[in-house]
C-alpha cells in the first residue's frame, strides 16, 4: 500500500528499530513506548485491520501470535516462576481493531507490551 508507513517500514523505506524480520513478519520497536518494551509485531503483507481478516489470514496471524514468547523472552519480559512457584513478570498483548478500539494506523499490528509498571495509559 502506497501510503501506509508500516509497509514503508516493512519495506526499509523508512527506518525504525527492527527486533525480528522473517519472510512474513517483521517486529520493531514503538516509535512512542507505553511501557519500558513496547515492541510492534506486523505482518509484511498489507492487511488494515484485524477486522478484514478471514480464514485466509490464520497462518499468519498464528505466526504473529507465536512470535511473542520469543520476543518476550529476548527483552526480559517472559513469565517466570519463582522457587515457590508464584508467576512474575509478564507482559500484555493488544490488537487495535478500528476507531472504536482505538486503531490509529490500518495496518495490522499487535502490541507487546512488559517491563516494570507503571505503563502510560494502562493497568
Ligand atoms: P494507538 O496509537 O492508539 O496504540 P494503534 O494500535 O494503531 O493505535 O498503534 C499504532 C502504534 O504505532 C502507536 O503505538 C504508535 O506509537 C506506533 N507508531 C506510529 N508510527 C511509528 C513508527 N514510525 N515507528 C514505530 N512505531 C510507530
Amino acid at each position: 500500500m502506497d501510503n501506509c508507513i508500516f509497509c514503508k517500514i516493512a519495506n526499509k523505506q523508512i527506518p525504525s528499530s527492527i527486533v525480528y524480520e522473517d519472510d512474513n513478519l517483521l517486529a520493531f520497536k514503538d516509535i512512542n513506548p507505553a511501557a519500558p518494551v513496547h515492541l510492534l509485531v506486523i505482518p509484511k503483507q498489507h492487511v488494515a485491520t484485524l477486522s478484514e481478516c478471514t480464514e485466509e489470514h490464520a497462518e499468519v496471524l498464528g505466526k504473529m501470535l507465536a512470535l511473542v514468547p520469543r520476543l518476550a523472552a529476548e527483552h526480559g519480559i517472559s513469565v517466570t516462576r519463582g522457587a515457590d512457584g508464584e508467576p512474575s513478570g509478564g507482559f500484555k498483548t493488544l490488537i487495535n481493531s478500528g476507531p472504536d478500539g482505538g486503531q490509529e494506523v490500518y495496518h495490522l499490528h499487535l502490541h507487546l507490551y512488559g517491563g516494570p509498571r507503571p505503563w502510560r495509559g494502562m493497568r
